[in-house]
C-alpha cells in the first residue's frame, strides 16, 4: 500500500486567505520554520496504477498536478478510480465540483453524506450524462471493495453535520473514519473526530485529526468564539494521551488548522508530539507500507 498526502491543512488551508495570525504571517514572509499546506486529502493505492482519493478538497486540481501518479495516461483518463468521503464538509467535498469535465466518477459515501451533496443545485453539473457519477454506499462497519485492490470500512466517529446543513437532525453517518488497505496492510484515516472512541484496532499507520492544539486556541488568538470540541475536533493536547494505547507503526496528525503551533518545526508543541512518537503530515509526504 502506498499513500500520498495530497493536502494536510484543515478548512481554509495554510496560510488562510483572510488570516493574519502569527503562523499565517510568518509562513507568507518566510520568517517561521513551516511550509504552506493545502486542504486535507489522501491518495492511496495497492497496485500503483489505480488510486483511491480520500476526500476531495477545494485544491484538488493543484494537488493532482503536483503528483504525476494522478496524471491522465490517455487523452481522457484518470487513475483516480474511487473517491471516498469522510463527511460533507465543504473542505472535504468542494473539489468534486471541480472534477466536472465529463469524467465518470465513482464516489463512496454514507447515505447521509450523499444526500447532503446531491441536494445542492450545483450537483447538476455532475449529472450531465447518465452514469457521470456512480455512488457506492458506505454502510457503517461493513467492509466495501473499492474495485482497485483496496477495501475500506467506515466507522462512525463523533462529529457534526456540515455547517451548511446545521440544524438538521444529526446522524451517526454524518462523520466517519476510514480503515483502508489490502490483504496485508491497513491505514486509518480520521481527519475529523470529537473523541477517540472509534480508535482501538491496530493499524500500520494512523492519520488523525490535528486541527487544533488546545481547546481554546481560536478564542485565545481572538479569532473565534468556539472551543475546539464545539467544532467536533478533539485537540492534539488531549488526543496524544488518549491515543497512546492504540497500536500503530506510524502516527501522523493531519487536517491541521493554520493557528496550530505544531505547524512550526521548532515549536515546543511539535517537540512534545515528536517525543510521543507522532509525526505531522505535510503536502507531498509519501509512505510505503
Ligand atoms: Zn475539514
Ligand atoms: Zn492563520
Amino acid at each position: 500500500v502506498r499513500v500520498r498526502v495530497l493536502g494536510s491543512a484543515a478548512g481554509g488551508g495554510f496560510p488562510q486567505w483572510n488570516c493574519g495570525c502569527g503562523n499565517c504571517l510568518g509562513v507568507r514572509a518566510g520568517t517561521v520554520r513551516a511550509v504552506p499546506r493545502t486542504q486535507d486529502s489522501l491518495a492511496v493505492t495497492s497496485d500503483g496504477e489505480r488510486w483511491a482519493m480520500l476526500n476531495c478538497s477545494p485544491e484538488v486540481r493543484a494537488q493532482i498536478e503536483a503528483f504525476p501518479s494522478l496524471h491522465p495516461r490517455a487523452p481522457r483518463h484518470t487513475p483516480i478510480t474511487a473517491i471516498v468521503l469522510t463527511n460533507g464538509d465543504l473542505d472535504h467535498c468542494l473539489g468534486l465540483f471541480s472534477l466536472r469535465e465529463s469524467q465518470p466518477l465513482t464516489i463512496f459515501a454514507t447515505d447521509a453524506v450523499r444526500a447532503g451533496l446531491t441536494e445542492s443545485i450545483f450537483y447538476r453539473t455532475l449529472e450531465r450524462f447518465p452514469g457521470q457519477v456512480t455512488w457506492k454506499r458506505l454502510v457503517l462497519d461493513e467492509e466495501v471493495d473499492l474495485g482497485n485492490g483496496l477495501r475500506v470500512r467506515a466507522r462512525a466517529v463523533a462529529g457534526k453535520p456540515p455547517l451548511h446543513l446545521a440544524g438538521r437532525a444529526p446522524s451517526a453517518e454524518d462523520n466517519v473514519g476510514l480503515w483502508i488497505g489490502d490483504q496485508r496492510h491497513r491505514i486509518a484515516y480520521v481527519p475529523g473526530a470529537a473523541d477517540v472512541a472509534a480508535l482501538s484496532e491496530p493499524v500500520d499507520c494512523l492519520f488523525f485529526d490535528g486541527t487544533f492544539h488546545s481547546e481554546n486556541e481560536l478564542i485565545e488568538l481572538g479569532l473565534g468564539t468556539r472551543p475546539a470540541r464545539d467544532m467536533a475536533h478533539i485537540p492534539v493536547g488531549a488526543s496524544l494521551a488518549a491515543l497512546a494505547g492504540v497500536a500503530a507503526r506510524r502516527r501522523i496528525f493531519t487536517h491541521i488548522n493554520n493557528t496550530n503551533p505544531i505547524l512550526l518545526d521548532d515549536s515546543p508543541e511539535r517537540a512534545a508530539l515528536t517525543s510521543a512518537g507522532w509525526e505531522v503530515a505535510f503536502d507531498g509526504m509519501e509512505l510505503s507500507l
